[in-house]
């Protein structure tokens, strides 16, 4: 091939080329609408179709055809032909192709307007789901922004929801949550919202006019008392209540996210305050949950640094009178906020994952501290239902107790009834474990929940501490003892014992042991104190109580007065913290 050959072939080639290339993006704009892929199809068949008749067409090319024209016709209509075949094989290639890719992009774009419209609704009840919330709720708080209106979010919280779930199962759980849904949908006007937050939590958000809240309260009742009319599930009637929050754009946020957390907050604030109500929000609740946050961050402080400590509170034997045990029970002395109750920060710390850490603490330091006191009394340790949900609980309190050197045998966990409904199967395989390692497992605030007579039968229980609301009954200690000896009949045909706890005077003392309670515990025996002050208790031989002897025809219900050999420790000044 010479030169003079090259040099026309290189520019009809580039200009084939380029114009191939204008064409071919021309084209794919064209077919833009369709496919990327659609539009390289056909493009690319084009493109070699134009080519091969361009080729043809002005017998260029150097390279290729430098030696076409001494080729005889036969071979060279042999090679035309060739080229033809090859181009109209790629022009079917491309119409098929172009064929199967069209099916597939209807098929992909019914599925992306399906996928869009599922990512918007929540699957069990068909409402929309959060993310629907946000973006209807950013368009009504624009509009409302525009127009100087207002936007109001409820947050709808079910109450009672859960038992329905563990009692009757899920599928029940499922069809309550259908059923209010429906309700919902039905309880909304025309400017309302509604949505399925995820679990029991629905919401609802209202426009209105500018400082109109009470439309938002109005609507609130509305929707509450569409969820109130009880639920028919199959055979059984199943009713829940509802709590709501309210916060009001642009009065109590600024903005959407601010919007749905002070929503949240007041909802909180009326789960801890006025269940089954609606709460408005109020700056004062902000106040509240900082300052919870704030005792969250040094809640973990304390408890990293043992800050939390265990006071001992003696369970007496009624019987005898003697001192046989202590309960455990956590105090925080915290440097600016005095001494911080445990009913403030223990639902804290279940709340924030901290509980087991926090019982560790108090476990370690309990055993350690009374490990050596005098008689062994027995030490009962508070855990918390939340933690039977941990499968490896039995292990590490038995961990801790070797490294304590401390007997399990003296040790009594105290758990309270919800646990039982929340988690059965794991809170009775822990506390088998703890149980065959020598544990008592103690059943506490006996009455205060739900727990079904199956569930008590059934756990290995070995105890029963019933609860205080028993013994302080409006009706009279004659009633109580009544209420209390049945409770206690119940406990001992299943062979449990049973301890009454809240005995604040020597009359309530009196009804423990009146109802068959074998150990007594409250402020009439002693509070809570220092391990200090329990190590003396435990060391002192004096008798809590006189041996009481009951006459052979006394009446069983009678109150009997109470001889005290030693002075409650309030009266003695030493009830430091209770
Ligand atoms: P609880 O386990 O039922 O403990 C008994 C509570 O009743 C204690 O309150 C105790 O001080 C109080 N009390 C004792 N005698 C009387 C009495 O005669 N009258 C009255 N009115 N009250 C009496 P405290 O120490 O404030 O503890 C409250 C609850 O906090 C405990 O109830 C327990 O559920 C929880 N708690 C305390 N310490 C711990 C802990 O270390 N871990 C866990 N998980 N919970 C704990
Ligand atoms: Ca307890
Ligand atoms: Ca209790």
């Amino acid at each position: 091939m010479t030169f003079a050959h090259v040099a026309p072939a290189k520019s009809y080639l580039s200009a084939l080329l380029t114009a191939s290339n204008v064409f071919r993006r021309g084209l794919q704009r064209l077919v833009a609408r369709y496919s990327r892929a659609q539009g390289e199809a056909f493009v690319t068949a084009l493109s070699i179709t134009i080519g091969l008749l361009a080729i043809l067409h002005f017998q260029m090319g150097a390279w290729a055809f430098a030696n076409f024209e001494h080729q005889t016709d036969a071979k060279r209509n042999a090679f035309i032909l060739a080229g033809a075949i090859v181009s109209a094989a790629f022009g079917i290639f491309a119409l098929r192709r172009w064929m199967e890719l069209a099916h597939e992009v209807t098929i992909r774009v019914a599925a992306e307007a399906r996928a869009t419209a599922l990512a918007g609704e929540d699957a069990l009840t068909g409402l929309p789901n959060r993310r629907a919330l946000s973006a209807e709720l950013a368009r009504a708080v624009a509009r409302a922004e525009r127009s100087g209106t207002n936007v109001s979010l409820l947050l709808l919280d079910l109450d009672r929801f859960k038992p329905i779930n563990d009692v009757h199962g899920h599928m029940a759980g499922d069809q309550v949550l259908r059923e209010l849904a429906q309700r919902l949908r039905g309880a909304v006007r025309v400017g309302e919202f509604v949505a399925r937050l995820g679990g029991d939590e629905f919401a609802v958000m209202v426009s209105h006019g500018r400082n109109d809240q009470l439309s938002a309260v109005a609507a609130a009742t509305r929707l509450s008392q569409s969820l109130a009319q009880p639920v028919q599930l199959g055979s059984v009637v199943v009713d829940v209540g509802v709590t709501t929050g309210i916060a009001t754009f642009p009065d109590d946020a600024a903005d959407v996210d601010t919007l749905v957390q002070r929503a949240d907050i007041a909802l909180y604030n009326a789960k801890q305050c006025n269940r089954g109500h609606a709460r408005l929000f109020n700056a004062s609740m902000d106040t509240e949950i900082r300052e919870r946050a704030a005792i969250e961050t040094d809640l973990r402080k304390a408890i990293a640094t043992n800050g939390i400590v265990p006071f001992f509170q003696p369970l007496v034997d009624l019987r005898t009178g003697h001192v046989i045990g202590f309960e455990a029970l956590a105090r925080w002395p915290h440097a600016a906020r005095g001494f911080i109750p445990p009913l403030k920060f223990i639902p804290i710390a279940e709340e924030r994952r901290l509980i087991g850490d926090l019982t560790a603490s108090m476990l370690a330091q309990a055993c350690r501290l009374s490990r050596d006191w005098a008689g062994a009394p027995s030490l009962s340790v508070n855990v918390s239902p939340l933690q039977l949900a941990d499968r490896g609980l039995a292990v590490k309190l038995l961990e801790l107790l070797t490294n304590a050197d401390f007997a399990p045998s003296r040790l009594e966990v105290e758990i309270t009834e919800s646990a039982l409904v929340t988690d059965f199967e794991g809170a009775r395989a822990v506390l088998g474990d703890l149980k065959v390692a020598g544990v008592t497992i103690c059943l506490d605030d006996f009455g205060a929940g739900y727990s079904s007579l199956a569930h008590l039968a059934s756990m290995p229980f070995d105890r029963v501490k019933i609860d205080r609301a028993f013994i302080q009954l409006d009706k009279g200690p004659a009633e109580a003892i009544k209420v209390m000896g049945a409770i206690v009949g119940m406990c001992r045909s299943l062979g449990l014992e049973v301890t009454g706890e809240g005995a604040e005077t020597a009359q309530q003392c009196q009804i423990l042991m009146n109802a068959g309670c074998s150990v007594g515990q409250g402020w009439y025996f002693g509070a809570a104190v220092a391990a200090e002050d329990a190590r003396k208790l435990a060391a002192n031989p004096v008798l809590m109580l006189t041996p009481w002897q009951r006459a052979p025809d006394a009446d069983a219900n009678a109150v009997v007065p109470i001889k005290q050999y030693l002075r409650s420790p309030r009266e003695k000044g030493v009830r430091a913290q209770s």
